[in-house]
């Protein structure tokens, strides 16, 4: 099969869509939009800081007749470094603004304070989870000062739900979609009946929904409420930040809401089997795409994330009960009968 990237390509007047490589990842590009007005240039999710994608940003940016220095603005949907780690990059190169919701600057600092407090804190939740000590010094956040989100950018310019991006002649509006991050943005452009997505919803991926320790609201319930407020735009074409444009959101959101009744059923099962039994022991029993043998590093704590945030999301529907036996001890769940 071959693993070309898609062309940059003008969606709408003005607006135009570009694959940033990510390095070593399967999803292979974040999607970058580049939206022109008379009154500036808004970059959306710049990508990945590397040379590669600088590279095919400013190839992007050539075939929407611009140049890093003309953007006036970016705006990012979420924190994560295949979105927002261009950001700081492209600031330097032109002044643009940098805009995001209010979470994510949270989220941001939360990130920094909780690495400068060194990972005792970590480890003590991957304890709770269950997670053996061997594992868990494997699984443990190494957040060295070579960590991307040291040098990622601050916000210059806070975009609540309903606000408009500062962009005169169009009308970009923040819509607020908690759930993937606490402060995942999506953009509507009513004029161009568009959507841009993020990764809120995919085309064919479900993106990940994992426990978030500086989380003000458990992530799963925000997710499905996000799901269910997206439905509303289904007559707008979908611009998400992976995968391929799409129409049909309210039926993409049915398929989401489906898979995650389906991943809660499945945690449902596992206790019945099990009986009572840590987030980690379900982890390894979940059903993952190749297989819980091929889930390694960095994605076993995606894993784990994302089990919790099921358990969490069943105990809090009354579905299982969560036993904490104490700071240094794995939380049990069950089922409640
Ligand atoms: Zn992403």
């Amino acid at each position: 099969m071959t693993r070309t990237s898609p062309p940059v390509e003008e969606v709408r007047a003005d607006l135009w869509s570009v694959p940033v490589p990510i390095p070593d990842s399967p999803l292979r590009y974040t999607l970058t939009y580049l939206i022109a007005a008379e009154g500036g240039l808004v970059v959306v999710d710049p990508g990945w800081d590397t040379d590669a994608g600088w590279n095919a940003l400013a190839e992007g940016l050539k075939a929407a007749g611009a140049a890093p220095a003309d953007v006036t603005g970016i705006v990012v949907t979420h924190i994560h470094p295949d979105h927002h780690g261009l950001s700081a990059r492209l600031r330097a190169a032109s002044g643009a603004w940098v805009a995001m919701h209010p979470a994510e600057r949270e989220s941001l600092a939360a990130l920094r304070s909780q690495s400068a407090d060194s990972a005792d804190g970590d480890l003590a939740w991957l304890r709770r989870c269950g997670v053996p000590g061997d594992v868990a010094a494997e699984l443990a956040m190494r957040v060295g000062s070579d960590h991307p989100f040291w040098g990622m950018a601050d916000p210059d310019v806070l975009l609540e739900h309903g606000d408009s991006v500062p962009l005169a002649g169009r009308q970009l509006q923040a819509v607020w979609t908690p759930g993937h991050t606490p402060g995942h943005l999506c953009l509507h452009e009513e004029s161009e009946n568009l959507l841009l997505t993020g990764d809120h919803v995919l085309p064919r991926i479900s993106p990940n929904i994992g426990l978030q320790p500086h989380a003000a609201e458990p992530p799963l319930a925000a997710y499905l409420r996000s799901l269910e407020f997206v439905a509303a735009y289904d007559t707008a074409e979908a611009l998400p930040a992976h995968e391929y444009r799409f129409h049909g959101l309210a039926s993409r959101v049915r398929m989401l809401l489906a898979h995650h009744e389906r991943r809660c059923d499945e945690v449902i099962e596992i206790l019945r089997r099990l009986g009572p039994a840590t987030t980690w022991q379900v982890t390894t029993e979940l059903t993952w795409s190749r297989g819980w043998a091929a889930v390694t590093g960095f994605m076993r704590r995606a894993a784990l994330a994302e089990a919790g945030a099921h358990l969490q999301h069943l105990a809090d529907s009354k579905r299982v009960s969560a036993t904490s036996r104490g700071p240094d001890q794995a939380d049990i769940y069950a089922i409640r009968d």
